[in-house]
């Protein structure tokens, strides 16, 4: 028997419950949310939108930010000036590790905090000045999600007052020219970049925006062109689960990212965006009950990029 999609999302929200872990308490403002909420949305090709659960819920999107810096700066300066300055490679290693190459210096990947700051850095040209910077970063992830996202002073206040390892990687990639600005400069816009504040329906239309090819299927607006979605969703895939990527890509397979504050974010590319929010998580940084979310969506609609059809 069909049922609506919508009950069908409820009915997975409900038999995904072993939600083990604890809040996030890197970042001190995060630890007093309610750990109980629990959300899911899913965007198709045509911008259709599914919800259930606590779909109105607002929290920072922190590291799912990452792909979306990342095709900005790849949209601004091109592929051959990013991966001169930060790979490809998965680390294998925690989100906050100083995973650099040997010798140059260079972060491993985009996905990961040394990556990423740095990523940010390269956002618009050489020349913009640290205002404009995140107004491009911020314009550009409105863009992705296709209405303002607003920042929360609160947890970038609190992000701010804690970001000493934040600030070691920025001066180590400093000490290597990899990054040319100030390392506090990059840190500050990099953390007011991971408080923007999204819904899981945000995260689904980014998703989907990024999985068909760059253009958002609901304000119809083309944000990057579509080679930068190929090679974010490839580093995605490869990368966007930290070190729990393996296990990630054989049991859900699909590119996706997470962040601290408890938001998963997934995109099947040319089929579906998805995002999902619940705050408790696990040892990898990232949501407990949003990991089981999408191995169960994964399973029961046949969504593992490696299965055929
Ligand atoms: N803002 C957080 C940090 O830089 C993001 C980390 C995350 O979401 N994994 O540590």
């Amino acid at each position: 028997m069909k049922v609506p999609v919508s009950d069908y999302l409820q009915q997975v929200l409900g038999e995904c419950l072993a939600d083990e872990g604890s809040v996030c308490d890197v970042i001190p403002e995060l630890a007093r949310v309610d750990p109980d909420q629990l959300a899911v949305a899913m965007c198709v090709a045509d911008g259709t939108m599914y919800t259930a659960g606590d779909a109105d819920s607002r929290f920072t999107i922190q590291s799912i930010s990452k792909p979306f810096t990342y095709a900005l700066a790849l949209a601004d300066r091109g592929e051959r000036a990013l991966l001169e300055r930060v790979g490809v490679e998965p680390s294998g290693d925690p989100f906050n590790e100083i995973s650099l190459e040997a010798g140059t210096g260079r972060p491993d990947n985009p996905m990961i905090n040394v990556g990423a700051i740095t990523t940010y850095t390269l956002v618009g040209d050489g020349d913009l000045g640290a205002q404009e910077r995140f107004e491009r970063v911020h314009a550009g992830l409105s863009a992705f999600a296709g209405r303002d996202l607003a920042v929360d002073e609160a947890v970038f206040a609190s992000e701010m007052s804690t970001a000493h390892r934040n600030l070691a990687l920025a001066h180590l990639v400093r000490s290597h020219d990899i990054i040319t600005c100030d390392p506090h400069e990059a840190v500050t816009g990099y953390v007011r970049q991971c408080a923007l504040l999204v819904g899981v329906r945000d995260l689904a239309v980014m998703a989907m925006t990024l999985a068909g090819h760059g253009r958002n299927p609901v304000t119809g607006v083309q944000v990057v062109p579509e080679p930068v979605c190929r090679l974010v969703l490839s580093v995605m895939a490869t990368s966007g689960m930290y070190d729990a990527a393996g296990d990630w890509m054989t049991q859900v397979g699909i590119p996706a990212k997470s962040g601290i504050a408890g938001g998963i974010l997934g995109a099947l590319p040319g089929q579906v965006g998805l995002g999902t929010f619940s705050p408790r998580l696990d040892r990898f940084g990232s949501s407990s009950r949003g990991v089981q979310i999408f191995e169960r969506l994964s399973t029961d609609m046949g969504m593992h990029l490696m299965s055929s059809p």
